[in-house]
Formats: C-alpha cells, structure tokens, sequence
C-alpha cells in the first residue's frame, strides 16, 4: 500500500521544524518539506530568543534541524507546488513526486513573491505551479518554464520528458538544465490568453505558449493551497491554527506579525498538537 504520512509540513524553518518535533512527541509519522535556506539562517545574532542570548541564526537553525530529526522527523529538500485535499487525505506535489498525509501544515514563511499580470486570471487555465500536477495536460504542447527554485530543471526535464515542448527562461542557464530543452535569457513580465494562455512575455520578446510554469521558490499561500482563506494578505487561521480546510494548519510568520522565531517556534508548536489529535481522531472514526 501507498505511504500515507501522518502530517506533512511544509516549511522547514522555525515554525515547520517546531511543528514536526510536536508531532513526532505524539507519535505521528512526519515529513517535512522544505524549499531553501530559511530566513533566520541569514541573522548573524539573534538576541531575544529566551534563555539562548547571542547565538548565530545558522547555530539556532542547526539546533532546530538535528534535534528534530533526532526525534524522527523525515526533512526533505523541496519545494511543494502544490497541496490538494481529497477528503480524508492530502496530496502534495513537489518537484516530479507526490506525497500523501492525513494532514498538512504549512510553515512557508513570508512569500515575497509578487504575481505577473495575468498570472492569477489564467491559473488553472494555462498557468500552473506544479510539473507534476499538471504537466499531463500539455503533453505536445508549447510550455514556458520561468524558473526560479532551485528545482525548476528537474521539473522542466519532467515537463521535456511526457513529451512537452519546453522552452526554459531564466536569468542564465541552470548548468543541471537537461540538453534538448530550449533555453531563453530572461524573466517573465506578463502571461498572455483569451480564454486560456496563448503567450509568455518577456521583456524583449513574446514566447508562443499553451502553458506558462511559473516555478518559485515559495508561492503565495493562496496559489499553494486553492481555496485557503486570507485575510489581508495572510492566511487566516484560529487560536489553534487550523485554517478553514479540515486539517490544514498554518503557522509562523506567514500568519503575519510579529515576524519572530519565538512566535514561529509557539505557532508551530500548537499547530503541531492541534494536527496531531484532529489526525487520531480521523482514524480511530475510519479505523484506520
Ligand atoms: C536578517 C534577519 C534577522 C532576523 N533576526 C531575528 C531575531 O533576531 N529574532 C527573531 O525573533 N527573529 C528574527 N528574524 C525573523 C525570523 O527569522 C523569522 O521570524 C522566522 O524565521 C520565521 O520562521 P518561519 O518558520 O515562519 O519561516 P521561515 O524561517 O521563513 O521558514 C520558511 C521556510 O519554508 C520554506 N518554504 C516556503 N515555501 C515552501 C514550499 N512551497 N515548499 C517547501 N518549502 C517552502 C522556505 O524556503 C523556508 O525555508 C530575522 C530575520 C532575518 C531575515
């Protein structure tokens, strides 16, 4: 039988790492996804962390990681494209694999990311996250890959693999970009359609397209996740972090501020509680 994980987190920061330690406390089976470098690695000294006066942010996030993979959390470096609930379940896709879980909580951080013109009226309809969700769809197709993660040539090699004709754009030429796939200098400024897409833009030139891939190192929650629900820009979530989808959970500072790892590490924390009980409770109700 496929590998059901108990919760996947999404975020491998202070509020995803804190979440995962909780989590395996109780029991549960985690996987932890995690996209790049978290942002406290760049603090040089963190001075108002209770009890850990001067220590370097890439100390504490060290500190973090080792203790709780030493509780037997599973950390994974990748990027999700996309998380889909399907009843009692979650799908996640990142980079060409997919994983299941009961439940999912996201530590993403703050997205900086803005969207291009015409990115959210075509998504679903030509614009996609994700090679692997939704790569199917444009098998001899054109598709544009605008990409700006870490993993992009894997899923462009992907998207040239099914049989999509690829064209890649970029500041510069990723050396992992597998050959046969074009490449563009560039970045995208705009994605064209009608009633789908027709066009990627970029400044100099307009790319012919049927599907525009644009692959960031963190998406905005909203694009993550369709039908979570914001407010003001954040995701909303209660006093125990859970979101308006059963079983998905937020925490740290991609709930807003104030943007600390002490919040984070706290936010984590309860979301990573509240999962697990809401997690035994749906299997000893489907006997699972
Ligand atoms: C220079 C600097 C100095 C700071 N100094 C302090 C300080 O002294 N004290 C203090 O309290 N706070 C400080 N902060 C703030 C602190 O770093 C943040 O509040 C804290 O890291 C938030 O934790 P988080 O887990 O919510 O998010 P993050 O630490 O941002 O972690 C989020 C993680 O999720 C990953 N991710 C995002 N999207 C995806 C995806 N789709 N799939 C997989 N992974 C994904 C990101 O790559 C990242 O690794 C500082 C921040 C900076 C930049």
């Amino acid at each position: 039988m496929e590998n059901i994980w108990d919760c996947i987190v999404i975020g491998g920061g202070p509020a995803g790492l804190s979440a995962a330690l909780n989590l395996r406390r109780r029991g549960q089976t985690v996987l932890v996804l995690s996209g790049g470098a978290p942002l406290l690695e760049k603090a040089e000294l963190v001075e108002n962390y209770l009890g850990l006066p001067g220590v370097s942010g890439k100390e504490m996030m060290d500190c973090f990681r080792a203790h709780a993979t030493a509780q037997g959390a599973v950390v994974k470096t990748q990027r999700a494209g996309n998380v889909v609930p399907m009843g009692d379940t979650f799908l996640v896709g990142a980079g060409t694999d997919m994983y299941t879980s009961y439940a999912v909580i996201l530590a993403c951080g703050v997205s900086k990311a803005s969207p291009v013109p015409g990115e959210a009226e075509f998504l679903g309809r030509g614009v996609s996250y994700c090679a692997t969700c939704d790569g199917m769809l444009f098998r001899q197709k054109r598709v544009v890959v605008w990409g700006l993660s870490p993993e992009a040539p894997d899923e462009a090699e992907f998207l040239h693999s099914i049989g999509c004709r690829v064209t890649y754009v970029a500041s510069r030429r990723p050396e992992t970009l597998a050959d046969g796939i074009d490449f563009v200098p560039g970045a995208l400024t705009a994605v064209h359609g009608d009633n789908v897409v027709t066009a990627a833009q970029l400044k100099q030139q307009t790319l012919p397209a049927d599907g525009v891939f644009i692959l960031r190192p963190a998406a905005p929650p909203d694009a993550l996740v369709p039908g979570i629900e914001m407010e003001n820009g954040r995701v909303k979530a209660d006093a125990s972090m859970r979101t308006n989808i059963p079983r998905l959970y937020a925490a740290g500072d991609m709930l807003g501020a104030p943007l600390q790892v002490a919040k984070a590490v706290g936010q984590g924390l309860v979301a990573g509680l509240c999962a697990a009980e809401e997690i035994q409770k749906l299997k000893q109700e489907a006997h699972v």
